[in-house]
């Protein structure tokens, strides 16, 4: 690898060549997999750049390109599956101060903004315009639009809008190639798809364009029942209403326990609803949850964002507030059959008490389901290889948590799109190596 030279050569960028820095800035949230730790604990790339620009992003591209030098783009690190971990070393491409919005059309909604931006901060900027995002993961403070749309997969929102892979919720890419020559390529939502959740292994995005909501003054609720089937019921009747809901988390009485307080009293004992619901469907709620044996037992509105957030208690937020006090704790990720209760009782038979369990209510392929990010400590590697068969014995679908590439983290198969995205884009294969199975394999070919 000629990195003596790639730095020399581009010796006005921001470069990161020693210290803690180059350890951090290689580094994500990975912590939460104990299978992942080991493998990527050692992973360091050799040098970090921070660029400014999509001119430094060109020139980056072009140098890695021409010495052969792997390349990792990175936007936050907040990612859990070592998204942004330089599996090969070589140069990490840190796009976190690209934050332009770049164009926004205050009649249809459609942003465009460079990668770095903050999702909260974009919504801070689109809040006074009467505009929202429609989707953004609990890491709402810090994660940013390119590495959500390269790394995440769903979160607040996807109730109402799916999951960050359903047609509409990605409708274009301005990706440079790692060509010694980069071409900086305007794609459609069609020709983006192949981008969309490819963990930046088939290109560099320098802007995206997404959708985006009528603003509303979300409220957060938290609703506590006596068992958790009366609550998961009530989930299923709020979300099948109409209501308008951005959010709905089901947490079982033993999580709801380990979560910190919103408020100055602590929680009520019971299993809870944590809901982001509009101001007008708040008396309802109300009304329908005193029928349904429940207790209305918080009510804040979510803006302006103010010390800790209800969604700081769902998504991946429920584990990391789980861990803060027992890291022996680790999760799944699990998209779960209808009727839910048949399938939570299927996997209690068998390891009473074993799994803690979190769903969040999601629209997927058009249809409400629930998806589960059941908690349980760990127990070895084994053991998760058996709840994982189980799970999908009793119909459920396992996004491993516990996996490096695209593919054994999401559906477990290539998807041609993304292959055939980095043939075009990345043709020497030097973008984060080792993320994507299908060029790996080479189970697509030409
Ligand atoms: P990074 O972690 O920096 O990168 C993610 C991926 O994007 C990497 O593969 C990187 O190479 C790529 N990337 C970054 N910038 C670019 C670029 N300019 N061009 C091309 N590729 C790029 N995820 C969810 O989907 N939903 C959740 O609700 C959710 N909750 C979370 C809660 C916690 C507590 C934690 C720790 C994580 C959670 N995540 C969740 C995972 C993660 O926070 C999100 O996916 C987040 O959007 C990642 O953004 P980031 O800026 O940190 O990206």
């Amino acid at each position: 690898m000629g990195l003596v030279e790639l730095k020399a050569e581009l010796s006005q960028l921001d470069w990161i060549d020693q210290g803690p820095l180059l350890q951090q800035l290689s580094h994500d949230q990975f912590g939460f997999s104990p299978l992942l730790v080991p493998r990527l604990q050692p992973c360091c790339a050799d040098l970090v750049v921070r660029a400014t620009s999509t001119a430094e992003v060109i020139q980056v591209a072009a140098a890695c390109a021409r010495h052969g030098v792997p390349l990792t783009p990175r936007g936050a690190g907040t990612g859990n599956y070592g998204q942004a971990v330089p599996l090969e070393g070589g140069v990490v491409l840190d796009t976190s101060a690209l934050q332009q919005v770049r164009h926004f059309d205050a009649a249809s909604g459609v942003l465009t903004a460079e990668p770095g931006c903050r999702l909260l901060e974009l919504d801070r900027w689109l809040q006074p315009q009467g505009w929202a995002l429609r989707l953004a993961p609990s890491t709402w403070r810090t994660a940013s639009l390119g590495g959500f749309i390269a790394g995440g997969s769903s979160g607040v929102g996807s109730v109402r809008w799916g999951l960050l892979r359903d047609p509409g919720n990605l409708l274009g890419i301005e990706v440079v190639t790692v060509e010694p020559e980069p071409r900086v390529l305007q794609l459609d939502a069609a020709a983006a798809r192949g981008l969309n959740h490819a963990y930046g292994s088939n290109g560099i995005f320098t802007a995206v364009t997404v959708p985006t909501a009528p603003w509303q003054d979300w409220q957060e609720l938290l609703l506590v029942f006596e068992t958790a089937s009366s609550a998961l019921s009530f989930g299923e009747q709020l979300t099948a209403a109409a209501l308008e809901i951005d959010g709905l988390c089901f947490l079982e009485r033993r999580l709801l326990e380990r979560m910190p307080a919103l408020g100055d009293a602590a929680w009520p004992q019971g299993d809870a609803l944590l809901l982001l619901a509009a101001p007008a469907a708040v008396p309802w709620i109300e009304s329908l949850v005193q029928a349904a044996g429940g207790q209305l037992c918080w009510h804040r509105p979510q803006w302006p964002p103010r010390g800790l957030l209800l969604r700081e208690l769902c998504w991946n937020h429920t584990t990391l507030q789980v861990r803060a006090n027992a890291p022996d704790f680790s999760y799944q990720l699990v998209l779960l059959p209808d009727p839910v209760e048949l399938f939570m009782e299927a996997i209690e038979q068998r390891w009473p008490g074993w799994l803690h369990w979190h769903l969040e209510r999601v629209r997927q392929g058009g249809r409400l389901r629930w998806v589960g990010l059941p908690l349980f400590r760990w127990r070895g590697e084994a053991a998760l290889e058996e709840l994982n068969a189980a799970l999908k014995a009793a119909g459920g679908l396992v996004f491993n948590a516990h996996a490096i590439t695209v593919e054994d983290g999401g559906l477990g198969v290539v998807d041609a799109d993304q292959v055939a995205a980095k043939r075009a884009y990345d043709p020497a294969g030097l973008c984060n190596p080792g993320k994507l199975r299908g060029w790996s394999s080479g189970a697509v070919q030409a």
